[in-house]
């Protein structure tokens, strides 16, 4: 993304309240943070925002939190909370390897992980989102029957993504290797910023969710 011009937004994002700044403090007490006893919904790596922001209004009484490394990207989207703003959303700037730290056992229903960043040296592997590292924590924040679903399309990203299931805790609820072209799984779909963008140059985007054994 070429966003990282943007002037102080480290300090745009501190002013902001939309954002929350002390996120361990709240671990366990989410729901006290929203103010109601709604499920949570977690993006990680949201971008700027679209897609967390369409599912919001979407559903009311659903609770979503959007986690986002940089303070450029996340931003963006702090400046479309502040022209619409939606009381079922919270953004957390911060690097996803540490979600155990401020999410408590089964506190999150439901995590999203959109077109994440592919990290295509092997070295790296354990730092893609959809990675059996990350999958780890996923598995202690999510409650009972908790999903995660995630698209991308890249094609090494999700042949990866689906061998690290292999001998885990996760089953396979639903797959997909052209979502735009499945009659099923299309229907509710949400794009992203990126996912317009590839879609549009003919990519197939693959989807799977999978849910907790
Ligand atoms: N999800 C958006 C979409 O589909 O349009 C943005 C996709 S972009 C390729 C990936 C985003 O994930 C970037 O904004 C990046 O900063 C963020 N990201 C990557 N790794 C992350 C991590 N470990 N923690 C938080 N955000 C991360």
């Amino acid at each position: 993304m070429r966003l990282r011009n943007v002037t102080g937004s480290r300090e745009m994002i501190a002013g902001s309240e939309y954002v929350v700044h002390e996120p361990e403090m709240i671990k366990g007490k989410w729901q006290e943070e929203f103010g109601n006893v709604h499920p949570i919904r977690l993006e990680i790596g949201m971008g700027k925002g679209r897609f967390l922001m369409e599912l919001a209004r979407r559903n009311p009484r659903i609770n979503y939190i959007g986690i986002e490394k940089y303070s450029t990207v996340l931003l963006r989207a702090v400046q479309k909370m502040e022209q619409e703003p939606l009381p079922n959303i919270r953004l957390i700037r911060m690097d996803a390897e540490h979600i155990t730290e401020i999410f408590s056992e089964g506190e999150i229903d439901r995590i999203y992980l959109n077109f994440s960043d592919p990290w295509p040296k092997d070295r790296h592997a354990g730092r893609r989102l959809p990675s059996r590292q990350f999958l780890v924590r996923y598995d202690q924040i999510l409650q009972e029957d908790g999903m995660i679903e995630f698209k991308t399309d890249n094609r090494e990203l999700f042949t990866f993504a689906e061998e690290e299931l292999e001998g885990s805790s996760w089953k396979i609820v639903q797959i997909t290797y052209d979502l735009h072209a499945d009659e099923e799984m299309r229907k509710d779909n949400v794009m992203t910023e990126y996912e317009e963008r590839f879609s549009s140059m003919g990519n197939p985007i693959y989807k799977y969710i999978i849910q907790k054994l």
